[in-house]
Order: C-alpha cells, then structure tokens, then sequence
C-alpha cells in the first residue's frame, strides 16, 4: 500500500473502515472468480452483512448504524482497492436509491426497504431506458394512476443488479386518472420469489454481456401493468412536478459513491505500481530506479490524492435535504472517473506484458474501472451540469432550449 499515513486528509480509522480492512484480502482473492463465472458474490455480502456494512448509512431509528456519508466513502474506497464488484454494492446499499428512500418514503416504506438491506439485498435503481439515457426525463416508462394504485409500464435497461436485487426504485411518468402527464415520480417494486413475493408483470428479459464487473447482472427489465400499490409511491418533497429534480438530489450520494468506487480501484492499482517497481529489475536496476516511471507514478498519486479529496468533500457538503451538493458530487466524479482510468491504465504500463495478462488484476481493473465514465451520469453530462452551475444557467441541451432560455430571460 502506498504510505500516505501522515496525510491530514486520510480517513481516521472507524470501526466501519477498520471491519472494511479486515474483508480486503478475502475480497482480492476472490475477485477473480466473480468475474470470471460472471457470478454475483453472494459469498462476500454475507460478509459485507456481517460485518454492518450492508445500510450502515440507515438510521439508527430502522436498524442502521446512522454512519455518514463520509464513512460510507471511506469504507468504499477501502473496499474497491479489492473488489470493484463488492464495491459497487456497498455503494447502492447505503446512498442512492435507499438514501432516497430514508430522505422521503414513508416510516412502513422506511422500515420495509432498511430490512430488506441489511439484511443483504442491494437495491436496484431503474431509470435509464433504450431511448432515454442522458435524456433521462425522455423516460416513456409510465405509472398511471387507477383505483389503489398506479399501473406501470415500460422498459427499463443497464440496470445494475437486475434479476438479483429484490427491491428496485424505478422512475415513471405519472399520469393522472385521465392520462394527464404529472410529471415523473418513484415507485418501489418489490420481488421476492422466496419470500412469494413475486409482482405479476414483472420480467427481467435480458442481460449485457459486458466488458467489465462482470458478476454484476446489467439486467434489461420489462413492466406489463405492474399494479404498485398507493403506499409503495415515493412520492417527492415537491410533488411529481419537480419529482424527478428531488429523487435526482437524493442520486447525488450515488454519484458520490461511484466516484469513490473509481478512485479505490485507482489507489489499489497505485499500490500494485509500487510493488512491481520494486521488485521488478530491468538494465540490471530495479523499475524504481528509473525517473520515467517514478514521474508516472508521482502524477497518478496526485490524481488519487486530487480524487478522494474532491470526493470527500463532496461527502461532507451536504445541502438542505441531506445529500451532497450536486456541484461537487459533479465535479468529483467526473474527475474521480476520468483520473481513475488513467492511473490505471498507467500501472497496467507499468507491468509491461504481465500488465495485460490475467495473472496480475490490472487488466481486470482496467475493464472495471471504464464504466465510471458511463453509469451514473456521463462525463460529459457531468461536465455540463458543472458548467452549468459556474454559469448561473441551466445549459440546454434540447434544439429549441436555448430559445426558451432567451424567451425566460426576456420577461
Ligand atoms: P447516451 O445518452 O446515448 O450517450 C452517448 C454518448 O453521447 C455519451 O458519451 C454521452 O456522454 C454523449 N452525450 C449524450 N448527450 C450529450 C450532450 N447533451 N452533450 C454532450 N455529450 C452527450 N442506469 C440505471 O437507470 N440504473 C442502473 O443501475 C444503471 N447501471 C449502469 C451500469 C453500467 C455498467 C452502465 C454502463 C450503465 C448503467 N446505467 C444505469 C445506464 C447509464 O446511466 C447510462 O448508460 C448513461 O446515463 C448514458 O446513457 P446512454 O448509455 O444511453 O448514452
């Protein structure tokens, strides 16, 4: 590991990072075997429960630990060094769709989704569709209102645990009795065959075979007139009129944590650099010795130092409802991600030949640290709303956006 010890901005070891440290070299050595059989580590989330670290973000009130954010980032970043995969599902345990749910479900809602999470289950998040992907609110999935409930329909893809998770958050446009468009709210499905709770008209009809994280299901799912009941709507602080604005703050501790997931497989993959420049020797000297790679792995530092402080203090900065500020939640995990690939992609260099071959973990941290620029909000997109926010204006995206933004400013 790389000796960062006396830096003021290293976490303080708690008892959730120090639980975290004791899982890492079980998590190492298994990774492999979940991204080879492309299998879900059912094994390691028995530990992750075990150890508290499944909703220890819940408030004490429903169980949890009522530990921050910033204890989640930190246990994440401690996590991913080991096991992107493991990683990932502490991140959807903890912020995300469960925070959204603490921040605006009701206490049965509250109570019904923390027991499910700590006892094991990663909540699943359903927004993205085959014609709305950074153009989330394009979503076509609707929930129309009908006696008791809402009916639901649509298809979801890129869905992370799809087909594992028991309890997913899926955003629809709701339409009132008479089909009039309300605007876009969240609704908890719940399917858990074991326990026979199964929703008819619920499908999982696929799954990406993709190029990294490859245990974890990327599952395309399908709603025939699902029948949500009216007390499993989550129904935002302003209404559905600004539901998707509200339910997209809560998505900010998400994007945190993906950020974080980004900048621990690039802190692992600097400490993997440091062992091979030492033990390695070329010319007679050993790799260390040589100022070109020494200059590489001072710039990868500076990212991963640049990366957990941006992020940490995105964790810290919470605003008015609870979750990070969506500025710095941007802004760092557009840098986390973007910094993450190419330190990784520096210590992969660094091993030469045995960089790219499956005996060292750098080519398998390499396929999984390409998606943090994709999931979750897209550099670019991420890159916008940054921009976005130094402007004072929200930066059209849509052909007729700047039109309206002029109409607006002239009244
Ligand atoms: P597109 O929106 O089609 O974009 C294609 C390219 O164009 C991108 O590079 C994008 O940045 C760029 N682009 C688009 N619009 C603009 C613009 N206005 N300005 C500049 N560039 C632009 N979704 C979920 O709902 N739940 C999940 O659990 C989930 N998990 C995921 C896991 C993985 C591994 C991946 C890869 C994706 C996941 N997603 C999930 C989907 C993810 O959120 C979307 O892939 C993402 O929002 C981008 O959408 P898209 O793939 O359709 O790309």
């Amino acid at each position: 590991m790389s000796d960062l010890s006396n830096s003021p901005n290293l976490p303080a070891e708690t008892t959730w990072l120090r639980a975290a440290r004791n899982l890492g070299p079980a998590f190492s050595k298994r990774a492999a075997k979940w991204d080879e059989n492309r299998e879900y580590c059912w094994e390691n989330i028995d530990d992750l429960t075990d150890a508290g670290l499944m909703g220890m973000s819940i408030p004490l009130a429903h169980g949890g630990q009522g530990a921050s954010f910033l204890a989640v980032v930190d246990v994440v970043e401690e996590i991913a060094r080991h096991c992107t995969l493991s990683a990932r599902i502490v991140v959807e345990a903890n912020m995300g769709g469960i925070s959204a749910v603490m921040a605006y479900g009701t206490e049965e809602q509250k109570k019904l989704c923390a027991s499910y999470v700590l006892n094991g289950d990663k909540p699943a998040i359903c927004i993205t569709e085959p014609g709305a992907g950074s153009a989330a609110t394009e979503m076509t999935t609707v929930a129309q209102k009908v006696p008791g409930g809402y009916r639901l329909s649509g298809v979801k893809h890129w869905i992370t645990g799809g087909g594992v998770s028991k309890l997913h958050l899926v955003f629809a446009r709701v339409l009132d009795e008479d089909g009039v468009n309300l605007g876009i709210g969240g609704f908890l499905l719940l399917h858990d065959p074991q326990a026979d709770l199964s929703c008819p008209g619920f499908e999982v009809i696929g799954r990406e075979r993709t190029m990294g994280l490859c245990g974890m299901p990327e599952a395309e799912l399908r709603f025939t007139d699902v029948m949500i009941a009216d007390d499993m709507v989550i129904s935002p602080p302003s209404g559905f009129s600004r539901g998707f604005a509200d339910l997209m703050t809560a998505y900010n501790s998400q994007r945190v944590g993906a950020g974080t997931i980004a900048l621990g497989i690039a802190a692992g993959a600097v400490d993997h650099a440091i062992r091979y420049l030492k033990e390695r020797e070329q010319f007679g000297r050993p790799l260390a010795e040589f100022q070109g790679l020494q200059w590489m792995l001072a710039e990868m530092d500076a990212k991963v130092h640049a990366s957990r402080l941006m992020l940490r203090e995105a964790a810290q900065t919470l605003c008015g409802k609870g979750f990070p500020d969506m500025h710095m939640a941007a802004r760092a995990k557009m840098f986390a991600s973007e910094s993450a690939i190419s330190v990784v992609n520096d210590a992969l260099q660094m091993f030469g030949a045995r960089g790219y071959g499956a005996q060292e973990p750098l080519e398998r941290m390499y396929r999984d640290v390409r998606m943090f620029t994709i999931g979750g909000g897209t550099a670019q997109i991420l890159k916008t709303q940054v921009a976005g926010g130094l402007l004072g204006i929200k930066v059209p995206q849509t052909r007729d956006g700047y039109v309206k933004l002029a109409e607006g400013a002239a009244k």
